[in-house]
């Protein structure tokens, strides 16, 4: 039976430890502060949001909510995000992708000053990854890093296949793990023999969007399997882009949907927030 790797858990621990980090800062005259912009309504980025603004409240953030309507202009959200990066009692800003169709989305992630990125979405957070500075990186593989160390499961040496190559998951996953000393393979639709590729993987991270693609006929006995995929059935149930049931006899770890990846996405916003006020 493979190790279940318990993002809830794990999450938990993390903002347990930024809890008591924000109390000391707080001590000391300090408090931290996030901004989260939500534009229009969608009930999707709602929950996101509401989840965001508990995660603050757990560890002690002050959070400011912008609730705009459907309607506001980039200008009008720009000169919001200008006003906030001057802001110094605000440390990180959250804009809730995606914006409405009106809003050009690389605009807004350009406009938000590096030092407050807590996305890790800026090009400057993004080239500091790929040359190995310092920078807020995505959350959701940054949470998958965690998970990983936190179960004590080596990455140097390994060879890990990535699926998937978006920008907020494929890439930043593959740098992550090659700053971690892995051997990285990325995977994408075009790519030949995916099978073949990914039954070479002892880490395969899998973020293809679709729901239960990967079965155990794609994993290599004792791999380490995680799943950044999250869709909901027909039958309201979340599964995420593996078979679980197919590979977990086969795997030797693997995150389960919900309660893997998931929560580490939150943890990993409030951690670099947490950053940013340092
Ligand atoms: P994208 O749709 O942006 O990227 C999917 C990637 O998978 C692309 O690179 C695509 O290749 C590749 N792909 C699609 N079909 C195939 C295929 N048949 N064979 C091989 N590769 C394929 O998705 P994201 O990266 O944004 O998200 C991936 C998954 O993770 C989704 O299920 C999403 O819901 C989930 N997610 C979960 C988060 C969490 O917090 N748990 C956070 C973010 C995402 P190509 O580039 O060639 O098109």
């Amino acid at each position: 039976m493979a190790q279940l790797i318990d993002g809830k858990i794990i999450s938990k621990q993390i903002k347990d430890e930024l809890k008591e980090q924000v109390t000391a800062m707080k001590t000391e005259g300090k408090e931290v502060g996030m901004a989260v912009i939500q534009v229009g309504k969608d009930p999707a980025s709602t929950v996101y949001v509401g989840n965001k603004k508990k995660a603050c409240a757990y560890i002690g953030i002050r959070s400011e909510s912008y609730e705009l309507p459907e309607e506001t202009t980039q200008e009008e959200l720009v000169t919001l995000i200008e006003r906030l990066n001057r802001d110094d009692a605000i440390h990180g800003i959250l804009v809730q992708l995606p914006v409405p169709a009106h809003i050009d989305e690389q605009a807004i992630i350009r406009a938000i000053s590096p030092k407050k990125d807590v996305d890790g979405f800026h090009p400057q957070s993004v080239g500091a990854l790929s040359i190995g500075q310092k920078g807020f990186v995505s959350c959701t593989p940054a949470g998958i890093i965690q998970l990983l160390k936190r179960s004590n499961i080596e990455i140097e040496g390994k060879e890990c296949v990535v699926i998937g190559r978006s920008n907020i998951v494929g890439k930043p996953m593959a740098l992550l793990l090659l700053r971690e000393n892995g051997t990285v393979t990325v995977a994408h639709s075009r790519t030949k023999n995916l099978k073949e590729v990914c039954k070479r993987a002892d880490i395969l991270v899998v973020a293809v969007g679709r729901p239960k693609m990967i079965d155990a006929s794609y994993v290599k006995e004792g791999a380490v399997v995680i799943d950044v995929g999250i869709h909901r059935g027909a039958d309201n149930k979340l599964c995420g882009d593996v078979d679980f049931d197919s590979v977990e006899p086969v795997a030797s770890a693997i995150t389960p949907v919900p309660g893997g990846v998931g929560p580490m996405t939150i943890a990993m916003l409030m951690y670099n927030c947490v950053e940013a006020a340092r």
